[in-house]
């Protein structure tokens, strides 16, 4: 619901996950910045994507390719001419909003009117005109609807029409002849070009993946929603090329094998669906997405896409180089087929924290309490450890520190010594830090620390020289 996602949402700018984009000049829409320990979490959760994609599997090696690539590149993807989305701008208010959003956001009010049958069939009139590309019936759509603008409350409406999502912006200085060149609206691109580099370079056998991470932009009109729908994100894709004819049961692999990536975080299955795209974007021939049910419903987390050879065919007729590859196994030159796995980093991320964030209700029958607390899986987590020396005295310090050296080489240790320790333990749930450490007086007598565990708050003593292989085990 949405309470919640505002909850997460305050939560993360109070604890350092996420700030807006330049606040101190009042932000800049749709762009955010990730603070200390958003960073950390986002890095933990892109390097399980990395070694996930390309340690266990044997055949798929990553590249990182620059953001600005020649401009040509852009014609050849179709990204200059399609990448669009249709859209109409409210007369009065001189709003524009997306075609899609403005439908969707319909039927979720039909929806909380308990009219569900009406708003799928809503979606489904909508779909099928969208995939036509009838714009006038869209437009008709809208209007028979009695569909409103959100500013104004109008329904008073222009023709729908196509905007390109690309940043444009020159290369060299404007006095001399420069060209336009685009921020990359997908990773994608560079790996396509880059195919024979890495083929030939790695002597790569098909099938065989390329893997990417990195930032893409994208002008969304209806920029809100948090890092959900961002202008600048971040993406985590692979490119698996593959022998034509076998696009089918390669698209199945992968989209069994994302799936139980996202089941291994340790996410029930019933939050997850397969989306089947009705209207195919212009590079595919078989897509779905990969759902999540953030807490403002289901929504796109991941897209598998099977592209065919339309990129790489594309490529060699623009630039004229020979895009083909051979395959001993059969004698055969061909251009290979591709099947994409395209995550976004920043909604994993966003998943990964509507799963985590707990509000927990503490109270006994004498006291009032209740912790907020992020139930990251250990592996993902910002801080593993958190070493806390009850009293700032009595050589308790020295031992903590001793202990911080001893494992802060190996995972991201937190140490703390001011407050008390109720409220250290209380601050690392909010963060969500796994496992907290406490040296005391009986340190001193018989080397042991207390050990609490973040979700079920209960303390064991252990032998403080057991610290550090205990914690590596729960985030390895
Ligand atoms: P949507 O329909 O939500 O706009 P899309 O279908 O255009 O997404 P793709 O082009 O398939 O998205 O991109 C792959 C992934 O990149 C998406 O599944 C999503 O996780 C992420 N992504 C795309 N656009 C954004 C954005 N504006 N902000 C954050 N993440 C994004």
């Amino acid at each position: 619901d949405n309470n919640r996602f505002q909850a997460i949402i305050s939560h993360c700018k109070e604890y350092g996950f996420i700030f807006q984009s330049s606040e101190i000049y009042d932000g800049l829409s749709a762009v955010y910045d990730y603070g200390q320990w958003g960073s950390e979490l986002k890095k933990n959760i892109r390097d399980y994507w990395w070694k996930s994609m390309t340690q266990m599997h044997e055949n798929i090696v990553g590249i990182d390719a620059a953001i600005f690539m020649h401009p040509t590149t852009w014609k050849a993807s179709g990204h200059v001419d399609n990448f669009s989305d249709p859209m109409i701008d409210n007369k009065d208010s001189k709003k524009r909003y997306r075609v899609d959003h403005l439908i969707e956001a319909k039927a979720d009010e039909l929806e909380k009117e308990g009219k569900k049958a009406d708003a799928d069939a809503l979606l489904a009139e909508m779909d099928k005109l969208l995939a036509a590309n009838d714009y006038e019936g869209l437009k008709k759509l809208i209007e028979d609807r009695k569909i409103k603008c959100t500013v104004s409350g109008t329904g008073n409406w222009t023709e729908v029409r196509q905007f390109n999502l690309m940043f444009s912006t020159q290369l060299g200085s404007v006095s001399e002849e420069a060209s336009e060149i685009y921020l990359r609206p997908e990773t994608a691109q560079g790996i396509f070009v880059n195919f024979l580099n890495v083929q030939k370079t790695g002597r790569m056998k098909i099938p065989f993946g390329i893997a990417q991470t990195g930032k893409a932009f994208r002008n969304e009109i209806v920029a809100r929603q948090f890092i959900f729908r961002m202008r600048e994100f971040e993406q985590m894709e692979m490119q698996f090329f593959i022998r034509p004819g076998s696009q089918k049961e390669w698209y199945e692999y992968w989209k069994e094998e994302r799936m139980k990536w996202h089941l291994s975080l340790g996410i029930p299955k019933e939050k997850f669906r397969f989306h089947d795209h009705v209207k195919l974007a212009h590079y595919a021939d078989a897509a779905c997405d990969i759902e999540y049910e953030f807490p403002i419903g289901f929504k796109e987390l991941e897209g598998i896409h099977s592209r065919t050879d339309f990129d790489l065919r594309n490529h060699q007729e623009y630039s004229k180089k020979k895009m083909q590859y051979f395959d001993s196994e059969i004698n055969q030159n061909y251009i290979p087929y591709v099947v994409e796995t395209s995550v976004g980093l920043d909604r994993t991320f966003m998943m990964i924290l509507s799963e985590a964030y707990t509000e927990e209700d503490l109270s006994t029958a004498d006291k009032q309490d209740s912790r907020v607390v992020l139930k990251i899986p250990p592996k993902l987590a910002p801080i593993k450890l958190a070493v806390l020396p009850l009293v700032k005295k009595d050589g308790l310090p020295e031992i903590a520190r001793e202990i911080m050296d001893d494992c802060k080489s190996h995972f991201r240790c937190f140490y703390e010594e001011k407050d008390t320790i109720g409220k250290r333990y209380r601050r690392m749930d909010a963060i969500g830090t796994p496992f907290c450490i406490t040296v005391d007086k009986q340190t001193k007598e018989d080397g042991t620390v207390t050990i609490r565990h973040r979700d079920s708050m209960q303390q064991d003593r252990i032998p403080a020289t057991q610290v550090r292989e205990l914690v590596q085990k729960h985030i390895g």
